[in-house]
């Protein structure tokens, strides 16, 4: 086959080249799966630190499997897809409840963990056991279609089912497949980058399709992703003596267990004081300043609005009148869920980063 000829060219390169990063040195197989998900959310050097962060606060699968959830998230924060983070410990209790704490060896019961898909079980099963599995990420999946002249588009299964057998047929019959994933991996990072790929340097070019045809701009064929929805979202911060009122939102949901000031969704028209805040909590309210950001998730266009207010009761403010909805119901306060904190406590709780924003911005004014 083609691409088994420019093998050795590739793995010859990989050694030359290759970056060094902390997870390459290890075969712990938490370590690599630790580092798979987090890499799935940032780049490599934010993913450094997380990985440190992590791995130092949970050194072990046990670690992680009895931490409690908030602890888990706060290191997470700011990754963002808190789901990721949850899906993790999940994990780890299997391995702990079912599999004796031990990371499984065999490919089928790494895929059968909560938030591992083929590409990381692959990578875990090559990069820590040496299993032939061929481990397909975005990066693989952009020179595999350059170098193949597959115009399918890759996010389409059909792109996979014909590449993936390719690949497969090509690691199984390398003596390295872990170093065969690596060196994948960084070619499309490092190389067969999105514009301008560095054909010239690219220890594939000798039998690349793209390069002979000058199709590298044509390929890989993607497809545009569907606008995000806008969501106009207020934020009410409540200072009362030293004080603010913080809520965790409830799962499942956007930001599951993260808290935040509590918030509430308006017509995308609506950029003032909310009414419905003005009405309830009226005279005894002081608007202290606001900040706007507009946030994006990857399905969402946020317009946040954080409405900074002083409440000049003597007893803290009651935010459930009977009729009346303060909150996006999706908040569903509940006792367990709603805390008075001083904004120097702030640290302990895990929030999301629009919340984070608000808070640093906050301390600046
Ligand atoms: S020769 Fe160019 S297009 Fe082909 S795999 Fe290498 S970098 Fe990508």
């Amino acid at each position: 086959m083609v691409l088994q000829r420019v093998i050795p060219n590739l793995l010859t390169w990989y050694g030359q080249n290759h970056r060094s990063l902390p997870w390459r040195d290890t075969q712990n197989p938490y370590h690599i799966w630790i580092s798979e998900i987090i890499l799935q959310q940032t780049r490599v050097e934010q993913g450094r630190i997380y990985y440190q962060k992590f791995i130092d606060e949970f050194p072990e699968i046990l670690d992680l499997a009895q931490a409690d959830e908030q602890a888990v998230l706060k290191v997470w924060q700011g990754l963002g897809y808190y789901s990721r983070a949850r899906n993790l410990q999940k994990a780890a209790q299997t391995i702990v409840r079912e599999m004796g704490g031990v990371f499984p060896h065999e490919y089928d019961r790494i895929l059968s963990l909560p938030g591992i898909g083929e590409y990381t079980a692959a990578a875990i099963a090559s990069f820590a056991f040496g299993m032939p599995f061929a481990a397909i990420d975005g990066n693989v999946k952009r020179w595999s279609s350059r170098f193949f002249g597959v115009d399918i588009p890759i996010s389409k299964p059909a792109f996979s089912k014909m590449v993936g057998p390719l690949l497969q047929e090509v690691i199984e019959q390398t003596s390295h497949p872990d170093l065969f994933n690596q060196a994948s991996i960084e070619l499309g990072s490092q190389v067969c980058t999105v514009s301008q790929p560095k054909c010239e340097v690219c220890p594939l070019q000798a039998s690349c399709y793209a390069f002979d045809k000058k199709l590298q701009n044509q390929l890989p064929v993607v497809v545009k992703k569907s606008q995000p929805q806008d969501w106009n979202l207020h934020f009410l911060a409540v200072h009362h003596h030293n004080e603010v009122f913080i809520v965790r939102r409830p799962k499942p949901g956007i930001w599951a267990g993260l808290y935040e000031f509590p918030s509430l969704t308006l017509p995308s028209h609506e950029k003032g004081f909310p009414a419905a805040w003005k009405q309830v909590l009226g005279g005894n309210l002081d608007i202290l300043h606001i900040q706007r950001q507009v946030h994006l998730l990857s399905h969402k266009r946020i317009e946040a609005s954080c409405w900074n207010v002083r409440w000049n009761g003597e007893e803290k403010p009651n935010f459930r009148v009977a009729g009346t909805l303060l909150f996006d119901a999706s908040n569903a306060l509940d006792e367990n869920s709603e805390l008075w904190i001083s904004l120097n406590e702030i640290d302990r709780y895990p929030v999301h980063r629009l919340m984070q924003h608000f808070l640093t911005n906050n301390q600046h004014d």
